[in-house]
């Protein structure tokens, strides 16, 4: 395949970053993320393996330099072992830098090794408790064991794990340190994320409230010498290192941090639609042209021409009365 002029946008921001969500549904139901009783895509809705290895392929052709599947719960996406297996080409062919997944867990004891013999390398896993009985409320139908034993197979299998906790409130705040020391005993960072207006967020599933990081920040700071890192990975995502420990701590905070000027990256959903800003309702459907012909060429011009509709910024803010910019999709239709 010839590579072709690389994505940009038009404020010249260059896109190397593809997020694509493979399923919708999850073996969990996170109070933030989904309603107890959800009703997921027909199958025919969704991309199919093959397709989605059409989509990623066309991407990593335009210049995507990095791909993160997410869900819905990717790791129950059936067959999805194929599709991680055959993305290994573009990182063998140097193509790719890194292939990599945001899970949360539960499945981890199963594939970890065949992930890490795709060329996978490094997973992030989401994690808000260690308390079994809060994770059984927080996720309504997961259990902790399994995705510690995940986490510890991941570890095994030499994939590097880092974990992602959202940050809430009256809920998780009690653990800061507990979850803190754990990961730093495992050699993992961590990143805590500021829950966003999603879903079902805010009616009586809530759980928590609303926790700005600047507050966990210098809570840390009570126990840590924090020492701000230059690092950026394009995202919402600010890091510190803690001195005592070495460990990298993230804070993403796309309420309050506008992060959006080096923002390098799209998502695209399982049903194709190709989302340019995780605060903003412009998308542009890939699946349509995808279908319409065997050839790539519609599809990539499809891509070029939504990535001119990507926008400056988006319009989250809790500082309003009520939550503003507050969006109808569910996290696991965008994938987070
Ligand atoms: N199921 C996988 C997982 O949980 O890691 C991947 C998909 S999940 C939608 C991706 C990330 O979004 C998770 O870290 C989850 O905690 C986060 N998330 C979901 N809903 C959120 C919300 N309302 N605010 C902030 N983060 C949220
Ligand atoms: Fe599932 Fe992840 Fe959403 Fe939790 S956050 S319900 S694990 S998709």
């Amino acid at each position: 395949m010839e590579t072709t002029a690389p994505l940009i946008d038009p404020f010249a921001r260059a896109i190397t970053y593809l997020r694509v969500s493979v399923t919708d549904r999850c073996d969990f139901r996170c109070v933030y993320c989904m309603s107890e009783n959800m009703t997921f895509l027909p199958k025919k809705e969704l991309l199919t393996l093959e397709e989605l290895d059409r989509m990623c392929s066309t991407f990593v052709n335009l210049g995507v330099r990095k791909l993160r599947i997410t869900g819905g719960e990717p790791l129950v996406r059936k067959g999805i072992m194929t599709f991680f297996n055959s993305m290994t080409r573009h990182l063998d062919a140097g193509r790719l830098d890194e292939l990599t997944l945001t899970t949360n867990g539960s499945q981890l004891g199963r594939f970890a090794k065949d992930l890490y013999a795709a060329g996978m390398r490094r997973v992030n896993v989401s994690l808000d408790t260690l308390d079994e009985q809060k994770f059984a409320r927080v996720t309504r139908w997961g259990r902790l064991g399994q995705v510690l034993d995940g986490i510890e197979a991941a570890q095994a299998a030499g994939l590097r794990v880092k974990i992602n906790a959202v940050a809430l409130k009256g809920f998780n705040e009690d653990e800061l340190f507990t979850i803190q020391s754990w990961c730093a005993e495992r050699d993992m960072n961590l990143t805590f994320i500021e829950v966003m207006p999603m879903g079902d967020l805010g009616n009586e599933d809530r759980i928590g409230q609303y926790w700005d990081l600047k507050d966990l920040r210098a809570r840390l700071t009570e126990n840590f010498t924090l020492t701000d890192l230059s690092e950026r990975s394009g995202g919402p995502a600010r890091y510190v290192r803690l001195e005592e420990t070495g460990q990298k701590i993230g804070f993403i905070t796309p309420l309050t941090h506008n992060f959006c000027e080096s923002c390098n990256r799209v998502r695209l959903t399982c049903t194709g639609e190709l989302y340019m800003c995780l605060g903003q309702e412009d998308m542009a459907d890939l699946r349509a042209p995808l279908r319409a012909s065997p050839d790539d060429a519609l599809l990539e011009d499809a891509i070029r021409k939504a990535i001119t509709l990507k926008p400056k910024g988006h319009d989250f803010d809790y500082s309003r009365q009520e939550v503003g910019g507050q969006m109808p999709r569910h996290m696991s239709h965008t994938g987070g």
